[in-house]
């Protein structure tokens, strides 16, 4: 049993009418393109790859006329193809001429990111704001304001640390805690100025982006309390895999376990390399570890879960971790198919273990697991499936037999009988 606290409540965003956001629906992942949007082809490929990967909803940067003009032949592209999926437009600094300029890019966007410090200065800001809100409100789209510490308004921050100077020194508070307070105060007014022009509170989802962990936590503890908007969280900037996606862990998972958070995404920076020789440089790693994130919580479940130990001297060859990759392939390519086929094949848990040490343990403990025989066993591997062994698999077909088990296990235990 988890020991979370309940989601936060919030006002519910409908994004399409298949997808909403908020405390009454799951957490979605999300992702974004970095591809250049005015190349239809190369940007409609990965908005598919990443939507089957899982992510929910797709952002795409929306930067210029080119772009602008893309949006809509990148939908029309999609739909053609058999796909609707919820796309965000991603503005900043020209978002109100490039949206009244392209009234089908706004049309078909299912949401708009905007970014309250890269919208203008004075009253030109306010005049952009209001025009991105009010076609906002007149196609009847959400609107995300997305606080980002690296492009805070910078009058407003020295604002907040000429109110701070002016304190008594019993009084004052850290440098850190003014930025909080000047981010809370940026995404809050925003909302408001938004509310002010028509913009229905259903429409408005909040983020608040810093690239450290305590202050991510911090921030988003800050406005979770003040208000009732949902919350799209992710650590802006998080860095290359393995620090991306450990950072973005801690911080996005503290605050999913009391129950803040109703979108996610890791913005991890992808490895240069070609992705089919190094995973790392797949776009869809960040909605992968989206979800592992979300599975690792038992917040929401995508594909069985594998256990499989380290290795260490015990272990008597690579085969195990091989056999665990396998295995975890074996789930991944299946998943789609068994989701029809097999309701709550998801949440099956399987074992691949190294040695004796663990292996007979764990495996029980998972629904289906495997122990391969270390160093000086008996060459063979003990199968238990649901805490029982019910076989010994020895020789060179492991392998196969295992994935057969697998299936067996999914037609007894799963299988849909609608
Ligand atoms: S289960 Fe065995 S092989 Fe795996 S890490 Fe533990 S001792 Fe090593």
């Amino acid at each position: 049993m988890n020991t979370f606290k309940l989601r936060r409540e919030t006002y519910q965003v409908i994004l399409s009418d298949k997808l909403a956001v908020g405390s009454q629906h799951p957490i979605l992942v999300q992702s974004m393109t970095n591809t250049p949007t005015q190349n239809v082809t190369a940007t409609v490929e990965q908005i598919k790859e990443l939507y089957i990967a899982g992510s929910a909803v797709v952002r795409l940067t929306v930067k210029d006329e080119a772009a602008a003009e893309a949006v809509p032949l990148i939908v029309s592209e999609l739909n053609k193809q058999g796909f609707q999926i919820p796309l965000v437009g991603d503005f900043h600094y020209n978002g109100h001429l490039l949206l009244a300029k392209y009234p089908k890019c706004a049309e078909v966007l299912a949401k708009y990111r905007i970014n309250p410090g890269n919208v203008g200065y004075g009253e030109k800001h306010d005049y952009n704001f209001s025009t991105i809100i009010n076609i906002a409100k007149d196609l009847d789209k959400p609107v995300r304001i997305g606080v980002n510490w690296g492009s805070l308004d910078q009058d407003l921050l020295s604002d907040f640390m000429e109110i701070n100077a002016e304190k008594p020194d019993s009084e004052k508070i850290s440098f850190k805690e003014v930025i909080y307070e000047a981010m809370t105060a940026s995404a809050l007014r925003s909302a408001e100025l938004a509310i002010g022009e028509g913009l229905k509170q259903e429409k408005i989802v909040i983020s608040v982006k810093m690239s450290e962990v305590q202050d991510l936590i911090n921030i988003y503890r800050r406005v979770a309390a003040a208000c009732k908007f949902p919350l799209h969280l992710g650590l802006t900037e998080a860095g290359t895999p393995v620090k991306g996606m450990i950072s973005s862990s801690v911080a996005m998972g503290i605050l999913l376990s009391e129950g803040i958070g109703d979108t996610i995404r890791m913005s991890l920076t992808p490895s240069a390399d070609d992705k089919k020789l190094n995973p790392l440089a797949d776009r869809t790693l960040e909605v992968q570890a989206c979800q592992e994130l979300l599975q690792a919580m038992d917040i929401a479940f995508f594909k069985p879960s594998i256990t499989s130990c380290p290795g260490c001297g015990r272990t008597s060859s690579t085969y195990f971790q091989k056999l665990a990759e396998e295995i975890n392939q074996f789930t991944q390519v299946n998943m789609k198919a068994w989701q029809g086929k097999y309701p709550g094949a998801e949440k099956l848990k399987i074992a691949v273990m190294g040695c004796i040490v663990n292996g007979p343990g764990e495996s029980k403990y998972a629904d289906i697991g495997i122990s391969l025989p270390g160093d000086n066993e008996s060459p063979k591997a003990p199968v238990f499936i649901d805490g029982k062994q019910v076989k010994t698999l020895e020789g060179e077909n492991i392998a196969t037999e295992f994935k057969q088990i697998i299936l067996n296990y999914l037609e007894e235990r799963f299988l849909s009988v609608v």
